[in-house]
């Protein structure tokens, strides 16, 4: 199984790192969680296209999280003809932001469909609202699901793909809470967005400072990865996001209290697990 960190990358704007989003390649089977900012461009840097996907999971509706799932949806609708159902998975919520999206998106249906003969009928999303402990699979991938805790966001979910003996965990924004444990228990890989609270707390801004009680730190993600003993750890999301440079920095913090392998996300770094 191949976890290719598509967007590794916050709500802050970046050159370099799309919004937050990670592609599960189990075989032929291509997973997506989450769909952020650049996330169809990423996609194509992963060789793999909204096209090919059997499933888009969501981990919670934060605009972050979701702002390209309509070009996932329209980009995936054109290639596929109209003739293929895209699949996507997320907590309660989110039948209705798909819906919405559709509708914001009905001038461009109505000129395709009146346009290209091929294109008969708007996008066909089949959404399925996912509650905390929900297991289900696609293809060959098992999909566990478990609480997250990013308060006041609700419901929130984390997810484990597993695969041919693989497992991955990626949980989205969180603080560390017991879902999170039991998704990264043992996990080959544990993928965890994060923020550094002493750079953050030295950022004099109102709204960042709001930041620092829903999202894990770098040492919350080293101390659930070690508890929940997960083989390898990976960091996205990154807030504020380091250069190259600071990597030792930021890995060795989270070496205070985690043993096994520490990656540092750029965009498009892929884990073989
Ligand atoms: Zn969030
Ligand atoms: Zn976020």
């Amino acid at each position: 199984m191949d976890i290719v960190l598509t967007g590794t990358g916050s709500p802050l704007p970046d050159a370099n790192r799309a919004g937050p989003s990670t592609l599960v390649k189990a075989g032929d089977t291509h997973i997506l969680v989450d769909a952020g900012r650049g996330v169809v461009m990423r996609m194509a840097g992963a060789d793999s296209l909204p096209g090919f996907l059997a499933a888009v999971l969501i981990t919670h509706l934060h605009s972050d999280h979701v702002c390209a799932l309509n070009d996932v949806i329209t980009t995936h609708w054109v290639m596929t003809q109209g003739k293929v159902r895209l699949q996507v998975y997320g907590p309660v919520g989110t039948a209705q932001f798909v819906e919405r999206q559709i509708h914001a998106l009905e001038p461009d249906i109505g000129y395709r469909i009146a346009h290209h003969d091929v294109l008969t009928a708007p996008p066909e999303v089949q959404v399925t609202e996912l509650e905390p402990g929900d297991s289900f699979t696609v293809g060959d991938v098992s999909i566990t699901t478990a609480a997250t805790e990013h308060s006041p966001v609700k419901p929130t979910i984390g997810f484990r793909l597993e695969h041919d003996g693989a497992s991955a965990a990626l949980v989205g924004d969180t603080i560390p809470c017991a879902g999170v444990d039991e998704l990264a228990r043992g996990a080959d890989v544990y993928v965890q967005t994060v923020i550094r609270r002493d750079i953050v707390e030295m950022i004099p801004n109102e709204m960042i400072q709001d930041i620092l009680d829903y999202h894990s730190t770098v040492i919350d993600a080293a101390q659930t990865a070690s508890r929940a003993g997960a083989q390898r750890l990976a960091l996205t999301h990154m807030v504020p996001a380091p250069t190259p440079e600071q990597y030792p920095e930021w890995i060795a913090r989270a070496a205070d209290h985690y043993d096994g392998e520490i990656i540092i996300g750029d965009d498009l770094t892929t884990i073989s697990i």
